[in-house]
C-alpha cells in the first residue's frame, strides 16, 4: 500500500476526531479469500483485525485497515469497505477505486477524495452511524464509484449532530 494512501486515509479519521485510530496494513489472512471470487470476505477480516489488535482495542483505539485487494460480502458482488457499526473494526478496499482516475501507485485528486470517502463512511459507521438517506452525506450507502463522487467525503448536518461533534 503506497504511503500516500496511509496518510489519506490516517487523515480522514482525523477528520472524525479519530486520530488514535490505528491505520493498519499489510497482507489479508489467506483464510479469508474465496477461490472462486478471487476476492476476500470482508467480515473474516474484520473478525482477524479484532483478534489481531485485541490489546489496542481494549485500550479504547478504533482500527483501521487498509488494502488494495477486492473484498466482498455474500450477496454483494463487491464492498468498497465494511466496519463493526459502534464497534471498533473497520476495512477500505482501494481496489474499486481505481478506474479512469489512475492507478493506485499514483494520487489524483479523485483517488484520495474516494478513498476520504469510504475512510468517513467505515470509520463513521464504528462511530455508531447507521445508513444516511442524503445523497450528499458520506454516510449515504454507495454502490458505485458514481455515489461515491456524488456523495463525496463530508458528513452531512444530522450525521455531525449525531456524532456530537
Ligand atoms: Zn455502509
Ligand atoms: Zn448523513
Amino acid at each position: 500500500m503506497p504511503g500516500w494512501a496511509i496518510e489519506t486515509a490516517a487523515r480522514a479519521a482525523a477528520l472524525l476526531h479519530l486520530s488514535p485510530a490505528a491505520v493498519v496494513q499489510g497482507a489479508l489472512d489467506r483464510a479469508c479469500f474465496h477461490e472462486k471470487r478471487r476476492q476476500y470476505d470482508s467480515r473474516c477480516i474484520i473478525e482477524r483485525l479484532r483478534q489481531d489488535f485485541a490489546e489496542s482495542i481494549e485500550r479504547g483505539r478504533a482500527v483501521l485497515g487498509i488494502t488494495s485487494e477486492d473484498l466482498y460480502v455474500p450477496g454483494l458482488n463487491f464492498v468498497f469497505g465494511q466496519a463493526e457499526l459502534g464497534g471498533a473494526c473497520a476495512i477500505v478496499s482501494t481496489h474499486r477505486l481505481v478506474d479512469e482516475a489512475g492507478a493506485l501507485g499514483q494520487p489524483t485528486t479523485m483517488l484520495e477524495r474516494r478513498l476520504r470517502t469510504e475512510v468517513v463512511h467505515e470509520l463513521g459507521h464504528v462511530l455508531g452511524l447507521e445508513h444516511c438517506s442524503n445523497p450528499y452525506c458520506a454516510m449515504c450507502f454507495s454502490n458505485s464509484l458514481l455515489d461515491t463522487d456524488r456523495k463525496g467525503d463530508r458528513l452531512c448536518f444530522a450525521c455531525i449532530s449525531r456524532l456530537g461533534l
